[in-house]
């Protein structure tokens, strides 16, 4: 059984503390932050084994040589990206399975936001650790990659379970409603989830993660129905 632990970092980023609960095989997804990233760790006895990167962006890897070094962790990243990241142990490439303990993740390209951007999709845990390809409500910004390779990517996560916990690396949900409701305001699901939403971040609570099948029911741009809508859905929200 595979835990997943959102670590609030920076001004909005989520790290991800994943465990096996048969094992105690800690690794640690996106680290950008050390004193909150090691505090987490020690928080959850002081082990760290494995290191795992979505992509290249400092603000997913910034911390990962310190982190690495003080507990000895392997790190793991896209071979398609192995010369922007920190010097990978593991360099994999979609369709490989990394395991940690007695849980196996297998490697989902998922271009886009960046172009060696991949996912790690935990099935037999319904844990799914995206990145910056989807979030809550939205997806990345097409920073080097195409609307046609964003909609591919999200493509494939539309299949995967409806329980899949959306482990993204961003809380932007609540501004993500907004543009949501916005461009789908009879969307009763939505409307109900974006209140949710609401009622969280007033008490301070993260929105992350979600469920996968409410993020079919409700984003915009896991529903959009082809390339062309995706484009257009992703140029109106940076207008937005
Ligand atoms: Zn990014
Ligand atoms: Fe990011």
């Amino acid at each position: 059984m595979l835990s997943a632990h959102p670590i609030p970092i920076l001004s909005d980023n989520y790290a991800w503390l994943l465990r096996c609960g048969e094992t105690g095989a800690t690794a640690i997804v996106d680290p950008a932050e050390e004193a909150p990233i090691i505090a987490a760790i020690e928080a959850a006895g002081g082990r760290l084994d494995e290191i795992w990167i979505t992509h290249h962006h400092g603000d997913h890897i910034a911390a990962v040589e310190p982190v690495a070094a003080r507990y000895g962790a392997r790190i793991i990243g896209a071979k398609a990206d192995a010369h922007r990241l920190p010097k990978l142990d593991l360099a994999v490439v979609e369709g490989d399975n990394v395991t940690l303990g007695a849980a196996t993740a297998l490697v989902v390209d998922t271009p886009g936001h960046t172009r060696g951007h991949i996912a790690y999709h935990f099935a037999a845990d319904h844990v799914l650790l995206c990145g910056d390809t989807l979030f809550s409500l939205g997806c990345g910004r097409l920073l080097e990659g195409t609307a046609e390779e964003m909609f591919h990517s999200l493509a494939k996560f539309a299949k995967l379970s409806p329980e899949t916990l959306v482990c993204c690396g961003h809380e932007y949900t609540e501004s993500n409603a907004k543009f949501a409701l916005h461009v789908d305001p009879d969307n009763q699901a939505l409307v109900a989830f974006a209140a949710g939403v609401t009622q969280q971040r007033l008490a301070g609570l993260s929105t992350i993660p979600s469920r996968l099948g409410d993020e079919m029911a409700c984003n915009p741009f896991l529903r959009a129905p082809d390339v062309a809508s995706l484009a257009r859905l992703r140029e109106a929200k940076n207008k937005f």
